[in-house]
């Protein structure tokens, strides 16, 4: 058994890949060709916005939005700690300070009472910009959206969705990648949307912001190639990457609803057993990982190994525990909810083809070793 198994999916539609492949070698236009294009438009529509805008990864669909707004030196962007080290990396390469905010037990996304507290804290040191909130959709379930962007406003930050796992999923009838100033998402392989390789969207709904992330996409470019208006980066979805991800496409939607069933059939059976993972009324999950919570966790992964069924830790160490943030000065004991989250969480296989004969052996073991 596979953690995520894309061999089934690449079965299915393998005739299709193949064919989309053929027309980009056949075409040559491997930097930003026709593909980009369709996709771009396809998943602006899907997603219900006027422009989205193919990237080279989810890690640059975060980047590109914020040297949109100017981040820099001496700006606070409030963001979560419990999440993959890219939400809160592109925040400090441009010079910027994170400041993390804690976490709802039950959703694992920012907690908003949390998050004015932040806001009111670093706006009474007073010595940084309130800028923006970057706001996770974490393992598919979208934040708490409407509070969040109160909350901006009345800051006057900007709100950027990090929708790397959330992509498909939807928050109070809207997809997620609307709901905010510019949503992000990836293309990662292993996300609920994967390429075969890198990459990612910016989706938004305002013009100026549209044009400064086509410009920053190429260089900084102005009117043409050679004019460089501003500083930007290489951050092109690749047209061989667009070509696999139409093909992925015309299948998603069946397939966020095969991973809803997935997890169903999971929370039916595990609830009495471990804790199960909670989606709010008003939420459509795209389930990007099943995570569970046992206070013995290794004991139940160690139990699951021994019956042939991987298991991952999503994330094992909160961020504002990380090296790579230590001169922001956080200790253990500063994030209560992300430190115990990541203490006792744990992930079982998901995908949209894990078949019933699977889940029941993974539901089995879990009973058999919690
Ligand atoms: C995967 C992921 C990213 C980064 O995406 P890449 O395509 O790997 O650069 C950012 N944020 C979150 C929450 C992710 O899960």
């Amino acid at each position: 058994m596979q953690f995520i198994d894309l061999n089934f999916q690449q079965q299915k539609i393998k005739d299709k890949i193949d064919a989309n492949i053929q027309n980009v070698l056949a075409h040559g236009k491997y930097i930003l060709g026709p593909e980009v294009k369709e996709l771009e438009q396809k998943l602006a529509e899907y997603a219900g916005v006027e422009y989205a805008i193919g990237v080279a990864s989810g890690t640059d669909a975060l980047l590109m939005p914020l040297m949109v707004n100017d981040v820099g030196p001496n700006d606070a962007i409030f963001t979560v700690s419990f999440t993959f080290i890219a939400t809160a990396e592109v925040i400090k390469l441009l010079g910027a300070t994170p400041v993390f905010v804690d976490i709802e037990p039950d959703t694992f996304n920012i907690d908003v009472n949390k998050l004015e507290e932040a806001i009111e804290k670093v706006k009474k040191e007073g010595k940084l910009n309130l800028k923006g909130i970057i706001p996770v959709d974490l393992f598919g379930q979208p934040a708490d959206y409407d509070e969040i962007n109160a909350i901006a406003k009345k800051y006057g930050m900007f709100v950027l969705e990090d929708a790397a796992q959330g992509f498909g999923g939807s928050y109070k009838g809207k997809k997620t990648c609307s709901l905010t100033d510019i949503g992000a998402t990836s293309f990662f392989p292993a996300k609920p949307l994967g390429t075969y390789g890198d990459g990612g969207m910016c989706f938004t709904n305002d013009k100026e912001i549209y044009d400064r992330l086509l410009s920053i996409r190429v260089h900084g470019k102005g009117s043409h190639k050679y004019d460089n208006v501003r500083v930007g980066i290489n951050g092109r979805l690749d047209t061989l990457m667009a070509a696999i991800l139409l093909a992925k496409f015309e299948i998603f939607n069946e397939e966020i609803n095969l991973r809803q069933n997935v997890a169903n059939r999971y929370s039916e059976k595990l609830d009495d057993v471990v804790k199960t993972p909670f989606v709010k009324d008003h939420n459509i999950s795209a389930w990007a990982q099943y995570s569970i919570l046992h206070p013995d966790r290794e004991k139940v992964m160690a139990g699951l190994k021994e019956d042939g069924i991987p298991t991952a830790i999503y994330y094992p160490k909160p961020l504002h525990l990380q090296d790579a943030f230590a001169d922001l000065g956080y200790k253990y004991g500063d994030l209560p909810v992300s430190e115990k989250m990541a203490a006792e969480i744990f992930s079982i296989p998901m995908y949209p083809y894990l078949n019933e004969n699977n889940q029941d052996k993974i539901v089995e073991s879990i009973k058999k070793n919690a």
